[in-house]
């Protein structure tokens, strides 16, 4: 993919939001890939775990957010233990959601949901999947 990169890109206050909400510093990583191969979902993400780090250092974030890679994650930590530079990309990606669900847009709406999959469905994984994609 070619792109166009500029200094506000770089130092844009959109990363710097990101890395206020998730505690994280985004030049930390140095791209060594530990956690896009230890993710059990990058396979389904868009943009795997150590190339979201790589767009956000560029300050590419409407990538980012265009991306699934967010909604996919299933926040196990894998990416954070492997990580030798101590890095959570699992954090920068609940922050990318809060960013979008700060703003009111649910990604799922409970009354969408037919019926007989909420009645089969494990407690568990609809409060988790609550918490993630509805604000
Ligand atoms: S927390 Fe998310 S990004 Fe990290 S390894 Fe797990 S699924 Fe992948
Ligand atoms: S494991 Fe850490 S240092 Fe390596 S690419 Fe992922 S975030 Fe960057």
């Amino acid at each position: 993919m070619k792109m166009k990169l500029s200094n506000e890109d770089i130092s844009s206050v959109r990363v710097r939001q990101i890395e206020r909400i998730s505690g994280e510093d985004v030049r930390k990583c140095y791209q060594c890939g530990n956690c896009s191969g230890g993710c059990p979902v990058s396979f389904e993400m868009e943009i795997p775990p150590s190339q979201v780090v790589r767009f956000l250092q560029l300050g590419r974030v409407d990538e980012v957010m265009a991306a699934n890679s967010m909604w996919v994650c299933v926040g196990c930590l894998q990416c954070y233990s492997r990580c030798p530079k101590g890095v959570s990309v699992a954090a920068m990606l609940e922050a990318l959601r809060q960013t979008v669900l700060r703003k009111g847009e649910d990604f799922e709406k409970i009354k969408d949901l037919p019926y007989p999959f909420l009645k089969k469905a494990p407690q568990q994984a609809l409060v988790c999947g609550f918490r993630k994609f509805v604000s």
